[in-house]
């Protein structure tokens, strides 16, 4: 069964306007904001405006406007943190195996240092 959409998640409360946040990009249907706990210089967190769980739920039900918009951000949001020529790193925490704190979508842009190996082997993290 797919799970409900938790309007009292942190994120939703941010679109809200009940929780502050550090705008670092903002458009019709995106907006983006750092980190409060940033693992880099630059870490910068991308969410779709409208009521998507994670990845699944936005490819599956975004329209082509608010998929467009929320890929084309990606791309500004690196731009803004002036990471685009060092590199950076994105990344989508997807349900529980994928370790997703906050159950609406978000892309992590990290950049500003070298972000290491990309995930550590399954037999020396095997508790997460
Ligand atoms: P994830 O594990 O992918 O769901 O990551 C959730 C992220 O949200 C973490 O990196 C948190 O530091 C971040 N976070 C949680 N609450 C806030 C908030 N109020 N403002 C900015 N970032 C937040």
């Amino acid at each position: 069964m797919t799970e409900a959409y938790d309007r009292d998640n942190v994120f939703a409360k941010i679109l809200r306007g009940e929780i502050p946040n550090a705008t670092v990009y903002e458009d019709d249907h995106v907006l983006a904001f750092s980190d409060i706990n940033p693992q880099r210089p630059v870490h910068s967190l991308v969410i779709p405006k409208g009521a998507y769980r994670d990845l699944t739920d936005f490819a599956e039900n975004a329209s082509e406007a608010e998929i467009v918009a929320y890929v084309r951000a990606l791309a500004k949001v690196a731009r803004a943190g002036d990471v685009t020529e060092t590199g950076y790193r994105v990344i989508s925490n997807t349900g529980a195996d994928g370790h997703q704190e906050v159950p609406h979508l978000h892309f992590h842009i990290i950049g500003g240092a070298p972000a290491g190996p990309m995930a550590r082997r399954m037999d020396v993290d095997a508790d997460g």
